[in-house]
């Protein structure tokens, strides 16, 4: 399918690695020029080499931490002009609900909240001016159902949801959507880290403790950042516009939901 969007211009946030990276991609696939952005300049250029080589578009990487008011403005100054935004950045740490403070709150409503927000300021007034633009937030499946050990995303993210709720309603009018894609069980370096937690806790190696999550999945294998990635380009499409403020879960039938 054509989607429709060849020449456009995307931000792509926390995008050297995983959800990030697969939407990338899917958009360079789709012939979109695109400002990449992680922290860690290294991996993030080589994720921008490789897919200048695979697709043949421009892309501008901003090695910077997203969720800083400095790398806020840099990631801005680069991204002058996007008609697509991806909002990502790493998730908050597990823990206890007894375990967080204010300044934990802070620092979750900083990456999954208001960066994503800051963002979306930046960037779609113009969008809205030029009567054409995407948002896609990459969220998670524990906006739908919480995951208790992760009370800082399932408070940070719900947060970023109320807002979109509201907001995609107000700029639609004028050919502008925002969607949220919410993430279950991927094959990325997040869920390596879970996965190796579980390893050592039980004991058991990280396969052992892969194999067991996914058992837990209907499809019964995690997703793929290739599939996450299509997902998003198509919401970022010219099919997509009337697809406004929904949250879509990709998580292999993970959550016991009716709707
Ligand atoms: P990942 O494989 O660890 O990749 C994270 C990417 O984001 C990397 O490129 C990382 O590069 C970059 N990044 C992280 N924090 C950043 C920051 N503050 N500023 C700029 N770049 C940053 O993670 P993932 O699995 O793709 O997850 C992406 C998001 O989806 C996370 O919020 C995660 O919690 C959520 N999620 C994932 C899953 C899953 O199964 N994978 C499920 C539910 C929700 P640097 O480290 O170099 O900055």
């Amino acid at each position: 399918m054509d989607l429709g969007i060849a020449g456009k211009r995307a931000l792509v946030c926390a995008s050297s690695k995983g959800l990030g990276l697969g939407c990338a991609e899917a958009l360079a696939g789709a012939g979109v020029n695109l400002v990449m952005n992680a922290r860690g300049a290294e991996a993030l250029e080589a994720s921008a080499q490789a897919i200048r080589d695979a697709h043949g578009v421009e892309v501008v990487t901003v090695a910077c931490d997203v969720t800083t008011p400095e790398g806020q403005a840099a990631v801005l100054e680069a991204s002058e002009g996007a008609d697509i935004l991806v909002n990502n950045a790493g998730g908050p740490p597990p823990g206890m609900w007894t375990d967080w403070e204010r300044e934990d709150f802070i620092k979750a409503l900083d990456s999954n909240m208001l960066t994503p927000i800051a963002f979306i300021k930046g960037l779609v007034p113009a969008m809205m001016e030029r009567g054409w633009g995407r948002v896609v937030n990459i969220t998670s499946q524990a906006v739908r159902a919480p995951i208790p050990v992760l009370g800082l995303s399932n408070a940070a993210r719900t947060g970023l949801t109320g807002y979109v709720a509201g907001t995609a309603r107000q700029v639609a009018g004028k050919g502008v959507t925002i969607n949220n894609l919410l993430p279950g069980i991927h094959a990325t370096d997040r869920a390596d880290a879970l996965d190796g937690g579980v390893a050592k806790q039980q004991g058991i190696s990280i396969e052992e403790a892969r194999a067991q999550r996914a058992s837990t999945i209907p499809a019964q294998r995690y997703g793929t950042r290739e599939e996450f990635g299509a997902a998003c380009a198509f919401l970022c499409s010219q099919h997509a516009g009337f697809i406004v403020g929904q949250n879509l879960l990709l998580d292999g039938g993970g959550v016991n939901l009716t709707m």
